[in-house]
């Protein structure tokens, strides 16, 4: 049997373990230290917009400290892309609010302005005005930000910005991360770098940031027994996974170029194929970190989606479907949904493509000959 190729597995640059021993030789294993403060020096410059960056224990995490910052308490709404992962919506509902689902656009894949406006005006005329609005990239592609941004501002609604599949990706040359009043990374195991696990919260203020940390550690008051006037949560992430971090952060770029090249791969191997097209930029001005490559199989196509993913399975090539719209989830099926049925079309029609950086040639070569069997 050939080996497996993975959608997205973790691509080491070769110093991780530098800092990670650095870690070791000087005792700071705990979810404090020098590589955690050196991680997020790092990314805030590669940002490059003046922020304030908590490292954390997953993305999951630092949503959830978002919510808990913005007040979002029991009984409020909150907006959130129904194309997506679990991670985006699940800690509204650690917040007993509410979530709002609303559907995507079609140029990329991400919340639809019209859409979002709709939805709030009609939770107001419901006498519930959205405490926030969760915007997602969604496989590194940037959302329409000016549109959507322009109705959050508005209606004065606060903007959580999931950048989690979308780290180096920009929007008018600003990197995604940078728009929300919070926006937050993940290093999860398949995500664009990883520290194996964790996730960042990226702020606009230093007080932001502090309140962030407070509240990823127990909530701490200060005074030298413990003491706690708010709830709190273990969130901060760990020293030794910082240091995977800093290391990661030497080779982001060159492993956005090789994801980026992927796709590419994928537009050339697709070229002059009735029924499928490759997810790409519908504008100029916008590069996505191209983090999963995405393909439509349309009605007009030579084999159905699942023919083809019974190919790929059978040369131990992983493929998956796209995100399973939350408003279809079992557990979030009676939840409030605005939109039309593009994000469930995009879920019946499209599939995520082995896209990682650390794909050899004889991997692609793989892939290739795979489709052009079937084709
Ligand atoms: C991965 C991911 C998250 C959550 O990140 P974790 O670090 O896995 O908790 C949130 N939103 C999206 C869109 C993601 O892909």
């Amino acid at each position: 049997m050939n080996s497996k190729i993975w959608l997205s597995s973790p691509h080491m640059g070769g110093q991780e373990q530098k800092f990670v021993q650095q870690a070791f030789n000087t005792n700071w294993i705990a979810p404090l230290g020098p590589n955690v403060s050196g991680f997020e020096s790092d990314l805030e410059s590669y940002l490059d917009q003046n922020k304030h960056i908590a490292c954390l224990s997953s993305g999951t995490a630092a949503i959830h400290l978002a919510l808990v910052q913005l007040g979002v308490t029991s009984g409020d709404e909150v907006i959130c892309q129904t194309f997506t992962f679990c991670g985006s919506a699940n800690p509204i509902i650690y917040q007993g609010a509410k979530p709002i689902f609303v559907d995507s656009e079609l140029d990329t894949w991400n919340m639809c302005p019209n859409h979002l406006e709709a939805a709030i005006k009609d939770r107001i005329s419901k006498g519930n005005k959205p405490k926030a609005i969760i915007i997602v990239h969604l496989y590194g592609m940037p959302a329409k930000l000016d549109e959507l941004l322009s109705v959050a501002k508005k209606y004065e609604i606060s903007v959580i910005e999931d950048a989690a599949e979308a780290l180096g990706s920009t929007y008018k040359e600003r990197k995604c991360g940078t728009f929300g009043t919070y926006s937050i990374l993940s290093f999860n195991g398949n995500k664009i770098i990883t520290t194996s696990g964790g996730g960042a919260l990226v702020c606009n203020s230093d007080e932001e940031k502090q309140k962030t940390i407070f509240y990823a550690t127990q909530a701490r008051d200060s005074a030298s027994h413990y003491q706690h006037s708010e709830i709190g949560y273990n969130y901060r992430m760990s020293n030794v996974s910082a240091g995977i971090g800093r290391g990661q952060m030497q080779v982001l770029d060159k492993h956005i170029d090789l994801r980026r090249k992927m796709n590419l791969f994928y537009k050339e191997s697709f070229k002059n194929i009735k029924g499928i097209s490759v997810f790409g930029e519908y504008s100029n001005n916008i590069v996505s970190n191209h983090w999963l490559s995405c393909i439509i199989v349309s009605k007009d196509a030579r084999f159905t989606k699942e023919q083809f993913q019974r190919a790929m399975e059978k040369e131990n090539i992983e493929t998956r479907p796209l995100w399973k719209p939350m408003h279809l989830q079992p557990v979030f099926k009676h939840m409030p949904y605005y939109g039309s049925k593009n994000s469930e079309t995009l879920f019946k029609t499209g599939l995520c493509l082995p896209s990682g950086s650390n794909l050899s040639i004889e991997d692609k070569e793989r892939i290739f000959n795979t489709i052009s069997q079937l084709l």
